[in-house]
């Protein structure tokens, strides 16, 4: 079962405040166990329109040479929908490349934070328990 971090959604959320009336868009990262997520990486969306995302390349690119020289894993990528639901839109679908990467959506008007796998336009829905204290790490 994917897990992730109460404080991890928090972050992300009180980021996709800041940038609203945009959409905000980052990358999830497991630091130590594949199946939790434990962090959050913002990453700037250079689209100035409201309905969509797309990534700094620039940002985006430094971001993977850093979780690789980490040893981290790249769980997935998280976005906000400031004024819809939390699905994936025909944009989000069109856009999408990592069928093997979670795909996260929030949404600001519904509170609301949902888990997907999409292959070639195909959606599923996938469970995720939210975890309120990171035990002991070592
Ligand atoms: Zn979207």
């Amino acid at each position: 079962m994917i897990s992730i971090l109460k404080e991890t959604i928090d972050q992300f959320i009180s980021y996709a405040r800041e940038q609203e009336p945009n959409e905000a868009c980052g990358i999830l990262i497991s630091s130590w166990n594949q199946e939790l997520i434990d962090n959050f990486i913002p990453i700037p969306n250079t689209t100035n329109q409201r309905d969509r995302f797309e990534f700094d390349a620039k940002v985006f690119i430094l971001t993977l040479y850093q979780i690789e020289e980490k040893q981290w894993c790249w769980h997935g990528v998280i976005h906000s929908h400031p004024t819809s639901s939390a699905y994936p839109s025909s944009i989000d679908l069109h856009n999408w490349y990592y069928p093997e990467k979670s795909y996260w959506i929030y949404s600001l008007r519904d509170n609301r934070l949902n888990i997907f796998y999409i292959d070639k336009h195909k959606v599923r829905q996938h469970d995720y328990i939210i975890i309120n204290k990171p035990w002991q790490r070592k």
